[in-house]
């Protein structure tokens, strides 16, 4: 029966998949009773089709990583074109245009700020935590470079993720995927988060922020020179439960990193590439980093790739006649071509679809849809918004300081929820969130609306 086959296949490909794969993030013994396996078959614009015949919106960009929809057939043709000429070559000795092509656009885009003088290297690397951890090494070899060797210390946000390696989370707060390893990790000073969240009563979001770069300045005086950079994921904390700061920390603390003579390092590998409404979002602030980190949006969700931009004076540290004062971090795949080719097609979508403004209007039309979700729940405690980004935290009276018993697994339940009406929604603890790509239609926005406001009620009815 044809209408059977779609079911057999998704059947078998589950079985398969649970025979021989070991998921990411995920406790594998919940597989697939507790927690669903959905075999996917293929996407196109902000759908997935399943092999159960069904179709799924993409409400979280598949990890944040995708920005024009699925398949997008241009980076689609970029990719195969440059695969068919040049698939991949070693970066050390040897180059190629896509590799360069792209460090220039994204020299061309990076944040500026008056009075200093703008990003002018690239380094690449292939996934957000390698990039994180070539950040990190070089801000503090750049001190070692010039004898500064108690600068051997980072200081990192509270509620702050950088990815999973040893080096990323270390700088990392999240204690479900640090507790476990923490005694392999380097010692890290963490500075209290600016999330507007935790604003304290009657508190703006602007005094919330400046409190937290207040006790970030004194942080800064108790360890005089032995930090060699502050590491924050600029305006949104994402993995930290879509936690949002006002801009003015942003300030003060590109103020004191320049006062202490520390480097700035923005995590832009989930808030870049139009996620938070402008390109990056050290730009509300209008700050820019010594280095920042790129990867996810950058290939447009195609392929694995990351570029940590980099100030000359940075690159200007390494130079010498010492092979160990060079920065001899490398991977294989440094700089694929196929990567960098999906990248500049990516850029170039958003030039020739006119992607930022579209995304403004998106942004205004999420907002009321977000607001009646929020008010059509006693549960919902915040809802907030940073552009392309939405988030509605979950709590047993509405209020922030009634979170639900942890155990009731409110989130889980609305994601399944939600699945099953057809939206991947993927909460972070209690907090559920859209992130959609960019190219979401008002139907579907409708639909996620909708969708979002039914799995909240069933995920909460059990409360
Ligand atoms: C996802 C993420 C990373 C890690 O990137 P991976 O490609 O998953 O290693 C680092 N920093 C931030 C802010 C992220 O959201």
């Amino acid at each position: 029966m044809l209408a059977d086959r779609p079911r057999a296949l998704d059947a078998r490909w589950r079985e398969r998949d649970l025979a021989v794969l070991w998921h990411p993030c995920t406790q594998m013994r919940e597989h697939p009773d507790v927690l669903p396996l959905v075999p996917i078959e293929r996407g196109e614009g902000a759908w997935l089709h399943g092999y159960d015949g069904r179709r799924y919106l993409d409400g979280v960009s598949s990890w944040w990583t995708n920005l024009h929809g699925h398949a997008e057939p241009r980076i689609a043709e970029a990719i195969a074109r440059q695969a068919r000429s040049l698939e991949q070559v070693i970066l050390a000795g040897f180059s190629h245009a896509p590799a360069v092509e792209l460090a220039e656009r994204l020299l061309a885009i990076a944040p500026r700020q008056p009075g200093r003088a703008p990003l002018s290297r690239v380094f690449y690397a292939d996934n957000g935590s390698a990039g994180v951890e070539v950040a990190l090494k070089m801000a503090f070899h750049w001190f070692r470079n010039r004898g500064e060797e108690q600068r051997t210390r980072f200081i990192a946000l509270e509620n702050g993720y950088h990815g999973e390696t040893l080096g990323a989370l270390a700088v990392g707060d999240i204690p479900l995927y640090r507790r476990v390893y923490a005694p392999l990790l380097a010692e890290a000073l963490f500075a209290p988060s600016p999330d507007a969240y935790m604003a304290l009563p009657g508190e703006s979001d602007e005094q919330c922020a400046l409190r937290a770069a207040d006790a970030l300045a004194d942080l800064f005086d108790q360890h005089p020179g032995e930090i060699c950079a502050l590491i924050l994921e600029p305006r949104l904390q994402c993995a930290g439960g879509m936690r949002m700061h006002h801009p003015a920390y942003l300030r003060r603390a590109r103020e004191l990193c320049d006062a202490n003579g520390v480097f700035l390092i923005a995590d832009e590998i989930a808030t870049g590439f139009g996620r938070t409404g402008t390109m990056f979002a050290c730009e509300q602030a209008g700050i820019a980093p010594d280095l920042m980190c790129l990867s996810k949006g950058l290939t447009g969700g195609f392929l694995p790739l990351a570029a940590v931009l980099a100030s000359e004076t940075i690159y200007e540290g390494f130079l010498d006649d010492s092979r160990e004062r060079a920065f001899l971090h490398s991977h294989s795949y440094t700089g694929n071509p196929l990567a960098c080719a999906a990248a500049l097609a990516s850029l170039g979508i958003f030039g020739s679809d006119g992607v930022l403004e579209r995304n403004r209007a998106t942004a205004a039309r999420m907002a009321p849809l977000a607001a009646q979700v929020g008010a059509g729940s006693p549960h919902v405690a915040d809802v907030r918004q940073a552009g392309m980004v939405m988030a509605f935290e979950l709590a047993r009276d509405g209020q922030r300081d009634s979170p639900f018993d942890p155990s009731l697994r409110i989130g889980l339940r609305a994601y399944r929820a939600a699945l099953e009406r057809g939206v991947l929604l993927r909460p972070l603890g209690d907090i559920l969130y859209w992130m959609p790509p960019y190219c979401i239609d008002e139907g579907q926005l409708q639909l996620l609306a909708e969708t979002t406001a039914a799995a909240i009620a069933e995920a909460t009815a059990c409360a």
